[in-house]
């Protein structure tokens, strides 16, 4: 039996919300029974929320945060009303957070500062922190090496991971989960799937990023968490392993790391 997870979607997005009976009903059918929904801000966020509680049966649950490319918005502190979402049973864990250079939405430092707060809030809810990192790896390590106590106190989540091969020690020396998506399933992509087949098989978890990243053969479509099939099916056949034996690892990663229950016991 296949049972699957999608450690990181939005469908409290614009693009999705909508739809969101219809997909969380698609992904039940796909087999995929444990569904994270990331916030992006605080209002993204409380919609994560709302829809773990409305799902719960089908394995829904949420992350609260702001993105970095809002952090603009959080300049002067996290807002009282995200903050008591962390205590939410629903909730597993802070983020998303992180440094986004690509886009650069908001100002670098504000992006650290927003970092920073996420990592001190994750650590007094006692949950794991989701971090989104592009194309700002060497800043996110220093930020995390720089927080007032030892980063692997926390635990770590690098979503949509595209730090390439050089950065696997440095995720090691933090014991931090990485998780990939769509973009390893993509023509041409062969640098990303050698880091599949390199990451400990411990450390591994597999994603959407939905509604984006839609990975092959559905791209063009919007991204929703049935599709993650397609992410397991890729990383197995890199890594030499039966999906089954990819999705029973990646379960026990996940259960560990977010402290929701196996789909396979
Ligand atoms: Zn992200
Ligand atoms: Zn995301």
């Amino acid at each position: 039996m296949l049972f699957f997870t999608d450690t990181h979607c939005h469908i409290n997005s614009d693009q999705l919300r909508g739809d969101a009976a219809g997909i969380v009903r698609r992904a039940a059918d796909a087999g995929v029974g444990r569904i994270l929904v990331v916030g992006s801000d605080a209002s993204d966020s409380a919609e994560a929320v709302r829809l773990a509680h409305a799902w719960e049966r089908e394995g829904v649950f949420a992350a609260v945060g702001v993105h970095p490319h809002d952090s603009k918005t959080v300049a002067d502190g996290l807002p009282d009303e995200l903050l008591r979402l962390a205590y939410d049973p629903r909730v597993v864990a802070i983020g998303e957070t992180g440094l986004d250079y690509h886009y650069d939405h908001s100002p670098r430092d504000v992006q650290k500062k927003s970092l920073r707060m996420h990592a001190e809030w994750a650590r007094r809810a006692g949950k794991p922190l989701v971090l989104h990192v592009r194309e700002a790896m060497e800043d996110a390590l220093e930020a995390l090496n720089e927080l007032p106590f030892d980063a692997r106190d926390l635990k770590l989540l690098f979503h949509c991971y595209a730090g390439g091969l050089d950065a696997l020690d440095a995720m090691r020396d933090l014991d931090a989960y990485l998780s990939l998506g769509g973009p390893v399933t993509w023509s041409g992509n062969d640098e990303l799937r050698k880091v599949a087949a390199r990451v400990p098989e411990d450390r591994l978890l597999c994603e959407t990023d939905a509604p984006w990243l839609t990975p092959k053969p559905h791209r063009g479509k919007l991204n929703e968490p049935a599709f993650v099939r397609h992410v397991y099916e890729t990383i197995a056949e890199v890594r030499g392993v039966s999906t089954e034996a990819l999705a029973r690892s990646t379960d026990a990663n996940a259960t560990r790391l977010f402290g929701w229950g196996s789909l396979y016991e």
